[in-house]
């Protein structure tokens, strides 16, 4: 190693110096403040409005909300004026697929997803439909599994993260898993080896191992398919294939919850949905058909309910098909459930399943439905914000308009109280303390 001179000692000392002096100076500037006034304020918790509302935003946090009537806003402070608006936590979807790009059967159905888009072509849908999802106000989803795309959900992350490509907060569940049998692609020739939409596994070995991959390359939630198929019997009950055993699940909700991680169970009545209450799942996805035990075993163990009742209302086949039998069939079925399931006060979350509803359709429509079957509109829209935060484990952190929490903001015109519809037009979005759109008001 060459020596150094005094002189380069000296001039390294003093950028070391000027080094931690610019450090500290950065360090102690604090954020800008951004105060936006709130016409009416709904906070994600509470069960009112609040009218003429400050909400103090510094950074990505939100660092006060007061009474427009006592606070005073600091000279240099930013100011957004929604003061003729409704404002809200930004909204969560607990249940999309931002790699889906619909399943309509005219355009191929959901094979098309897989068989004719490599994975640049899914990766662009995947970055639009994020971009769909936050314009609309969501700035959180729950993105229960890529269908064939591997880890391509936790990439897409990295790429918000980084802030390569605007999107919400991310939770991914990367492949899913099912079982033989218990997934599609299928219906090609037996010699053929298709690709499936999910991690296919046998055994309580293998479905702990598929849990393991999983969780090592970046899952933050493991999707299990607890049944597939579904059909009407001669006597017109709706039944459904199960896939999973519940020594199965049960391997995947031991890892899972070692790894302090939660598994969402896709099930739709029947054998299925008992043996993932059995299993241990922590939500249960579509729900179509939950007896009144079942309903008492969630209340029980305290299991989410992600209804995500709109894909059940679009795109019946004809009635006097077997599809079409089927289709009237789950919409029968999935209103009683879901109105079984408020009167037990279960733990309800909104979910849409975009991805299977193409991504040019608001998210928003999920909210009449749910208030079409007597959900209150503050209810519904606390399934999309406090209540889905508590399932995410980011309490006080999303969903909420109150100190300490990211400033992810929305504002609509009008009263979604009064009509839940006005949640389909949002105009203004801040995500995580940037303002991402800022439409006048009507
Ligand atoms: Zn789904």
């Amino acid at each position: 190693m060459r020596r150094l001179t005094f002189c380069t000692c000296l001039f390294l000392a003093s950028c070391l110096l000027l080094a931690m002096i610019s450090g500290t100076a950065q360090a102690q500037t604090p954020a800008a403040l951004t105060v936006i006034r709130a016409g009416s304020l709904i906070d994600g918790t509470s069960d009112a409005a609040r009218k003429n509302q400050l909400i103090f935003v510094r950074g990505n946090r939100i660092e006060k909300v007061a009474d427009a009537s006592s606070a005073q806003i600091p000279a240099g402070a930013t100011v957004i004026d929604l003061s003729s608006s409704t404002v809200l936590p930004g909204l969560i979807d607990s249940h999309t697929h931002i790699f889906l790009w619909g399943e309509d059967p005219a355009k191929g159905g959901y094979d098309e997803n897989i068989l004719k888009a490599g994975i640049a072509l899914r990766a662009a849908r995947a970055t639009f439909a994020c971009r769909r999802a936050l314009e609309q106000g969501f700035t959180t989803l729950r993105d229960v599994e890529t269908e064939g795309a591997g880890y391509g959900d936790v990439e897409i992350k990295q790429a918000i993260a980084e802030g390569t490509i605007p999107g919400p907060r991310l939770f991914c569940a990367t492949r899913a898993i099912s079982t033989t049998g218990g997934y599609n692609l299928e219906g090609y020739a037996p010699e053929l080896d298709m690709p499936r939409g999910a991690q296919l596994v046998d055994g309580p070995v293998e479905a702990r191992k598929a849990a393991r991959q999983q969780l090592e390359h970046g899952a933050d939630w493991i999707k299990v398919y607890m049944t597939h198929r579904s059909w009407v019997d001669k006597q017109g009950n709706l039944v459904s294939q199960p896939t999973l055993t519940v020594e199965e699940l049960k391997a995947i909700v031991d890892e899972v919850h070692g790894w302090q991680r939660k598994v969402a169970c896709h099930a739709y009545n029947g054998i299925g949905l008992q043996r993932a209450l059995d299993g241990g799942c922590d939500s249960i996805e579509h729900g179509l058909e939950i007896t009144d035990a079942q309903i008492a075993q969630m209340a029980r163990q305290g299991t989410w309910y992600c209804p995500t009742l709109s894909p059940y209302y679009d795109d019946w086949s004809a009635a006097d098909t077997p599809e079409g039998k089927r289709d009237r069939a789950r919409a029968a079925v999935h209103e009683i459930s879901f109105k079984k399931a408020m009167q037990a006060h279960l733990k309800i979350v909104f979910g849409t399943d975009m991805g299977g509803i193409p991504w040019t359709e608001p998210l928003a429509q999920e909210f009449p439905r749910m208030v079409g079957l007597g959900m209150p509109p503050m209810d519904a829209i606390q399934s999309a914000t406090s209540r889905a935060a508590d399932m995410l484990e980011m309490k006080g952190e999303i969903g909420v308009l109150a100190p300490g929490a990211y400033a992810d903001v929305i504002a609509v015109s009008g009263d979604p109280l009064k009509d839940i519809n006005v949640l389909a037009h949002v105009r203004f979005v801040m995500h995580d303390g940037s303002v991402f759109k800022n439409e006048p008001a009507k």
